[in-house]
């Protein structure tokens, strides 16, 4: 889970906390990428303090984790005190040639891995031409923080989403026997999968063809832990996990038949229950979540820019300000929550204010003093988000 503005760490908490008394683990993990951290203008150390904030005032007594959410070897370095989970993105070194003898020793290694998913010794070449630099990438970020940590002192996360081309389940396992290879205990690993994933809104592709394609992921994980010695927990991490509720049921389904965990990354969904909690608590409230959509409204070029490849915003469906203006309290909360059978769900304003945080930091104290005045209306909204749409969904159904 992510917090843009870490508020809402014990609202946040209380969602695993339902799930603990249903007797379902759900391991909290505060994520927050470099990139929300250079928008919002924060340091990763506050969502360290944020995250044992939240555990010490609910008495959580499993595990928490702060993960330093993709990073790489030029931003990793302000994330390795405050961090005990590491998202290592290597997606831009994919294609990048790694020095040819250390492919013909992995060709010479692995042969055609067992066969499986059908791999031949041709095929195994040609995926690891494409993908064991950056798997030596993970391996270099990865010494970069066990040197200043020590030795399993974090988790180890390694990223491939953000990428143009999915990763087959055979490229997958090519990819963990690299990872294998290089030593690297990865606990979660995050393939880009088909379909697109994305910002604060439903899976858009066909949930059949992902479920077979989940299945075999898992199939490839759990050779790849039995064959290369990798971490018995290592788990598929979903990103832009949030609000693909069309693919719950099959992960859900895939968990319960193999007995395997997910990661699940629901970042930017907390940030859109604030400002539903503000709507709905009127008056003030109202006119602030008003206020960010018109300004929101007027910058959505630059807004959606960093996000491009991961939103798909039809301008003519988004409302002019003035509308919006004249909403009342539950005119913007049905607009804005993920309530896909509600006729007033608009998932391009979803989408806008989904990616339109910086608005908020830009406001600065204003906007943090009315979240807090507006406590009630909007942890309510964060904890039921949390649960009910996703913990329940994923981990109880
Ligand atoms: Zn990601």
């Amino acid at each position: 889970m992510g917090d843009r503005f870490a508020q809402q760490g014990k609202a946040q908490l209380a969602a695993c906390d339902i799930a603990a008394q249903q007797g379902v683990e759900v391991i909290p993990v505060w994520n927050k990428s470099n990139r929300e951290h250079l928008i919002v203008g924060s340091e990763p150390s506050s969502v360290r303090a944020e995250a044992d904030a939240a555990v010490s005032a609910l008495q959580w007594k499993l595990a928490h984790h702060v993960d330093a959410d993709h990073i790489n070897l030029t931003t990793v370095d302000r994330f390795i005190a405050p961090s005990d989970f590491f998202t290592l993105d290597v997606a831009d070194a994919i294609g990048k040639p790694a020095p040819q003898a250390d492919l013909d020793a992995f060709v010479q290694r692995h042969g055609d891995c067992g066969g499986a998913f059908g791999l031949t010794k041709d095929s195994v070449r040609a995926i690891a031409g494409k993908y064991l630099f950056a798997v030596q990438e993970a391996r270099r970020i990865h010494r970069r923080i066990e040197s200043e940590r020590g030795v399993g002192t974090f988790i180890t996360e390694v990223s491939m989403d953000e990428t143009d081309e999915p990763q087959t389940p055979d490229q997958l396992l090519v990819i963990l026997a690299a990872l294998a290879d290089e030593g690297l205990p990865v606990q979660t690993i995050a393939p880009k999968f088909t379909g697109r994933f994305n910002k604060g809104v439903d899976y858009v592709g066909d949930p059949c063809q992902f479920e077979r394609e989940f299945n075999d992921d898992i199939a490839a994980v759990a050779l790849a832990v039995e064959r290369y010695g990798l971490p018995a927990n290592l788990k598929l991490s979903v990103h832009s996990g949030s609000d693909k509720f069309s693919i719950y049921p099959a992960i859900a389904r895939a968990m319960k038949s193999t007995g395997a965990g997910v990661h699940l990354k629901t970042a930017g969904t907390t940030w859109l229950e604030e400002l539903i909690g503000l709507a709905e608590a009127g008056g003030d409230g109202l006119a602030l979540a008003q206020e960010v959509y018109a300004e929101a409204y007027a910058h959505s070029a630059e807004l959606c820019a960093p996000y491009a490849s991961v939103i798909d915003i039809d301008a003519g469906k988004l409302p002019p300000p003035a509308v919006v203006n004249a909403w009342n309290a539950q005119d913007y909360a049905s607009a804005l929550r993920h309530d896909q059978s509600c006729p007033a769900f608009n998932p391009h304003l979803r989408q806008l204010l989904h990616v339109g945080y910086k608005v908020a930091a830009k406001m600065g104290q204003r906007y943090l003093d009315m979240v807090r005045e507006c406590e009630e209306s909007v942890a309510r909204n964060v904890t039921e988000n949390l649960y009910a749409r996703h913990i329940q969904r994923v981990f109880l159904a």
